[in-house]
C-alpha cells in the first residue's frame, strides 16, 4: 500500500474513508444552496449548522464562534487583512517561526505602514520575556503558532496570553491574541477558552479530511473582513459555502482519537533509532508534539530527500512550503538557533494513525545507511 511509505502528513493527510462517506453522502444528499429560501435549501443550511454544532462542541467553543473557511491560509487572512480597516496603523508581533501563510503578512502590513516586531524562538520556543518586552501600547496584535510546522514544539501559549493580557491592562488596549493551531487540532490537548485566545485557525487535510476546507475560532463571534460577499458565515467568510468538505472535516476531527499511544509509539521508536545511530534531532525533547520529528544529517536535504524519493518514500526537507520556496523553512530552524548546516540539512519525518510503525522503523534505517555510505 502506497501510504505504508507516506511520511509527509505534517503537509497534507490522506483522507479517511470515514471522512470520503461523509463527503460524498453530504454532496448527494444535500444539493441545495444553504442560503436558497427552498426546501433543499433550507435541509442544506440544517445539516451545515448541524456541522458547526458538532465540530464546536467537540472544540468546546459556541457554535457563533467557529466559521468556515477554505482553509487556514483564508482564517489567517481573515484576521490579518481586518488591521487594514485601522484608522492608522499600529503594531504586530509575530513569532519567527510561523507558517507563510501568517509570516507572508509581515510584508504587506509594513507596506501599509504597520511597524512589525518579530520573535526568535531560542530551542524550538518562544520566550514569554521576549514577549513582554516586544509589547507597547502600540501593539493590536500578537501572532504566535501552537505548535511548529517544521519541528513540532509545542510553545507555551497560556503563558504567552498571560503577558499579553497583563500588558493589555497595563496599556489599557486591546490586543489581539491569534494562535495558528493548523498543527495541533486533533493531535494535541487544548481549550481555547481556557487559554483565552481572540482568534485561531484549523485546516481539514492535516487530519484526514479533505483538502480546501478550514475554520476560523474567533472569540468574540466578530471582526471586520473584506470579503463579506453575500453574507455568509455571519459575514466573516462569503461565498458559498462548501457543505460536503465540511461535513468531511467534521467527521474527520470527530475521529480524531483521545488516545494517541499509537502515534507516541511510532514516534519514540523512531526517534530511539536516530538517537543511538548519531543523528542529531532537532525537534525538542519535551513539549513537542509526537506527530512532527525533524533531524538533520550532514547531506544536505534536497540530496537526502531526493534519494529517499528515488527509494519511495515521501518525507520531505525541513517543511514542505521550503520546498517551493528555497530556504523558508532554514530560516524557521535558524530562528530556532540552529546552525545553517544543521537547517540545511534538515528532514522532516512526519506521522498519522495510519502510519506503520515497521516502515517507520525501516525508514530511519534507510536514513542511517544512506548517510553511513557518505
Ligand atoms: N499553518 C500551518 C502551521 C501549516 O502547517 C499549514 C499548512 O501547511 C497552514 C498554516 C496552511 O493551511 P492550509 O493549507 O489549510 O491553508
Amino acid at each position: 500500500m502506497l501510504s505504508e511509505f507516506y511520511f509527509d502528513n505534517a503537509a497534507t493527510t490522506i483522507i479517511s474513508p470515514e471522512a470520503l462517506k461523509s463527503y460524498s453522502e453530504c454532496a448527494l444528499e444535500y444539493m441545495g444552496n444553504p442560503s436558497a429560501n427552498h426546501r433543499e435549501g433550507q435541509r442544506a443550511h440544517e445539516k451545515l449548522e448541524e456541522e458547526r454544532r458538532l465540530f464546536a462542541s467537540k472544540l468546546k467553543v459556541k457554535p457563533e464562534q467557529l466559521f468556515f473557511t477554505s482553509g487556514a491560509t483564508e482564517s489567517i487572512q481573515i484576521v490579518l487583512s481586518s488591521l487594514l480597516w485601522a484608522k492608522s496603523p499600529g503594531e504586530v508581533i509575530i513569532s519567527k517561526i510561523e507558517h507563510e501563510a501568517v509570516s507572508s503578512w509581515s510584508g504587506i502590513l509594513k507596506e501599509k505602514g504597520w511597524a512589525v516586531k518579530t520573535l526568535k524562538a531560542k530551542g524550538g520556543f518562544v520566550s514569554p520575556e521576549e514577549l513582554e518586552e516586544s509589547i507597547t501600547e502600540k501593539t493590536r496584535l500578537v501572532a504566535i503558532m501552537m505548535v511548529n510546522n517544521v519541528t513540532g514544539a509545542i510553545q507555551d501559549i497560556d503563558t504567552l496570553v498571560k503577558v499579553t493580557r497583563r500588558k493589555e491592562k497595563e496599556f489599557g488596549r486591546k490586543i489581539f491574541f491569534f494562535s495558528d493551531c493548523v498543527q495541533a487540532l486533533g493531535k494535541i490537548p487544548f481549550s481555547l477558552a481556557s487559554l483565552d485566545i481572540d482568534g485561531a485557525c484549523f485546516s481539514s487535510h492535516k487530519i484526514a479530511g479533505a483538502r480546501g476546507i478550514g475554520a476560523l475560532y474567533l472569540k468574540k463571534g466578530e471582526i471586520q473582513t473584506l470579503a463579506k460577499a453575500g453574507g455568509q458565515e455571519k459575514g466573516v467568510r462569503g461565498g458559498t459555502e462548501n457543505l460536503p468538505s465540511i461535513a468531511a472535516f467534521t467527521s474527520a476531527y470527530l475521529s480524531c482519537p483521545e488516545d494517541m499511544s499509537d502515534i507516541e509509539e511510532i514516534y519514540n521508536e523512531t526517534r530511539k533509532i536516530f538517537q543511538e545511530n548519531g543523528i542529531k534531532i532537532l525537534s525538542p525533547e519535551t513539549n513537542t508534539s509526537p506527530f512532527i520529528l525533524s533531524i538533520t544529517t550532514p547531506l544536505p536535504s534536497e540530496v537526502l530527500t531526493r534519494m529517499l524519493i528515488d527509494k519511495g518514500w515521501c518525507v520531505s526537507s525541513g517543511s514542505a512550503c521550503s520546498n517551493n520556496a528555497k530556504g523558508k523553512g532554514e530560516g524557521i530552524l535558524q530562528a530556532m538557533g540552529f546552525s545553517a548546516k544543521d537547517s540545511r540539512g534538515a528532514i522532516r519525518i512526519s506521522f498519522f494513525h495510519y502510519s506503520s510503525i515497521l516502515r517507520a522503523k525501516e525508514l530511519a534505517e534507510e536514513i542511517i545507511k544512506i548517510v553511513r555510505e557518505f
